[in-house]
């Protein structure tokens, strides 16, 4: 079989599957099983490929018919223009928490171009802290989570973009991080997902790691044990951004209202014109 017609014979089964952008996965997996870039699989296509070829993309192909997200399978996911590497033990880095990166460096603090201190709360992957850390190259990088294999993740990503010496990995449930230092600048992306919520996608269920997403109380637990260590770690003039659901902006800010965490803070919008981030400032713990 040539590389064309197994290309061609991909396409209508994922089609079959359901899977939206078949051409285009076809083509990164494609691109995965024969260590090809995907540009080049144009000038291959009557190339006939080996066993050894067809079967690893079979085995791939296999995987993301039963859902597994393209992600896992090639290993890694672009956030803020880098690939980083994951896997099932991280969330899949999601486009929207760019804006978390976004609007960190639109900040005064950010354009000064002084050594800053970073804290990135239930860092996953660490796509929020290593891409605050790669675009602010005077700062230091404390990544938190409380999972071991989580954190290996974000070493490996570390490693990969040759931050790893401006880096501190801890491993802890975020909740009970303590340290002497204060940051400038607070980042979290919590498991706000409610454990009741039907609409979240049969892939996401199935493969991404649900202490990644899932909290108690509607999705509010991680949110709220997160902000009194995000006010007591955060320099008077340093800034916490939180990613949070949709529909929880009310109950957020009836929280900062009662406890008094911070003076100052203010939601924005996602690119779907849904609420998603929280900047709070002026720590008052
Ligand atoms: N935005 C993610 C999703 O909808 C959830 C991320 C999270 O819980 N932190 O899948």
């Amino acid at each position: 079989m040539t590389l064309k017609e197994l290309l061609d014979k991909t396409v209508e089964y994922f089609k079959k599957k359901k899977i939206d952008q078949a051409r285009l996965e076809t083509e990164l997996l494609l691109a995965e099983a024969l260590h090809l870039k995907r540009i080049d699989i144009y000038l291959q296509f009557e190339r006939p490929l080996q066993e050894d070829e067809v079967n690893r993309l079979r085995d791939l192909v296999t995987r993301r018919g039963k859902g597994e997200p393209l992600a896992y399978l090639t290993e890694k996911k672009e956030f803020y223009t880098r690939e980083f590497f994951v896997n099932a033990d991280v969330l899949i880095p999601r486009p929207e928490t760019e804006m978390l990166v976004q609007q960190a460096l639109a900040t005064d603090a950010a354009a000064k171009k002084s050594p800053l201190k970073i804290l990135d709360l239930g860092c996953g992957s660490g796509c929020l802290g290593l891409t605050l850390g790669l675009e602010l190259p005077l700062s230091e990088v404390f990544l938190v989570d409380i999972s071991p294999a989580a954190l290996s993740v974000a070493e490996k990503n570390a490693q990969r973009f040759e931050i790893q010496d401006r880096c501190h990995f801890i491993e802890t449930d975020a909740k009970n991080f303590h340290h002497e230092l204060v940051f400038d600048f607070i980042l979290a992306n919590p498991p706000y997902i409610s454990r009741d919520d039907t609409n979240v996608q049969k892939s996401v269920l199935d493969f991404e790691p649900s202490l990644a997403l899932f909290a108690d109380e509607n999705g509010m637990q991680e949110i709220k044990n997160w902000l009194p260590v995000a006010s007591k770690h955060l320099k008077p003039d340093g800034y916490f951004f939180l990613e949070h659901g949709f529909d929880q902006k009310e109950v957020i800010e009836k929280s900062l209202k009662t406890n008094e965490w911070f003076k100052s803070f203010k939601f924005l919008k996602d690119f779907s014109d849904l609420d998603r981030l929280l900047i709070a400032s002026e720590p008052m713990k």
